[in-house]
């Protein structure tokens, strides 16, 4: 599905991201891990088309997308949580869900201008959609809380299901435990598998949280100074002597 071939990218001097090149497969969990400054969100950034590489290639669902900006990639499917603004604090959670642009230039509201009916079935489609994606999150208690008082957690849950009103094909979630507490993050979890199993979506995501990426995740990636470390199962990457130095140096 996505294919990184030596990807380098250097601010000014310093070569953050250093000859990355792995691929991920259609309805894998890819775990991305390794000590602060790693080049991790470097490479986010890369593969969402947030920064431009300084060589290397990049490539998804067999094409050439290196150098494609954020939006392009987005109606392409590739959608990167943070790449949705984060919530807006005064609307609700529903509105929030109903914010997110459609990815398939088609179903843009905008398109439909010229046909009233149409736009307010469209509408009527978007906010089915949302209320579907809050049940299946089981936030539909806060539908019409102010997505500012909602918990860490729940605010991660609302970040995964602005994912969902897309058309997702690959979703990078960067650090989705981060902050969340252990009730939360289970459920979270279970979503993730859910999505990925019977949605079909695949996943990459940097994550600090071993115990979540010892369930979600295959392949694990370790990456260090830049640098694709190793790549392979959970144990393997865990036991692996160079990793382990690499987060003792941290
Ligand atoms: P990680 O996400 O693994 O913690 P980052 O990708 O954030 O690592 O950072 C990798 C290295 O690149 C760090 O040393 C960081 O200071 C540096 N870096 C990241 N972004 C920039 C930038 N915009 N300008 C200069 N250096 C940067």
């Amino acid at each position: 599905m996505l294919e990184l071939d030596r990807l380098v990218m250097d601010f000014g001097r310093f070569r953050a991201v250093n000859n990355c090149s792995f691929r991920v497969e259609e309805g894998s969990i890819t775990g991305l891990i390794g000590p602060n400054g790693a080049g991790k969100t470097t490479l986010f950034n890369l593969i969402a088309g947030a920064f431009h590489p300084t060589s290397g290639r990049i490539r998804f669902l067999g094409e050439d997308v290196t150098g494609l900006a954020s939006h392009q990639l987005f109606h392409k499917g590739l959608v990167r949580t943070f790449q949705i603004p984060h919530e807006f604090h005064k609307l609700t959670t529903l509105e929030n869900l109903m914010m997110v642009p459609p990815s398939q230039p088609g179903e843009s509201l905008f398109s439909n201008w010229f046909a009233w009916r149409r736009v307010s079935s469209a509408e009527r489609d978007v906010e089915r959609r949302a209320y579907e994606t809050l049940e299946f999150l089981e936030l539909t208690q806060v539908a019409h809380e102010p997505a500012g008082n909602l918990s860490g957690g729940q605010k991660k849950l609302l970040e995964l299901g602005r994912t969902m009103m897309t058309d997702a094909k690959l979703v990078l979630l960067d650090e989705p435990a981060a902050g969340v507490n252990r009730t939360l993050l289970r459920k979270l979890e279970t979503k993730i598998e859910i999505l990925n199993r019977d949605r079909g979506y695949t996943f990459i995501l940097i994550e600090h949280d071993m115990e979540m990426i010892e369930k979600l995740c295959a392949p694990v990636i370790c990456m260090a100074e830049g640098r694709v470390l190793i790549e392979g199962d959970f144990e393997t990457v865990r036991s692996n002597p160079q990793v382990l130095e690499a987060y003792l140096g941290e």
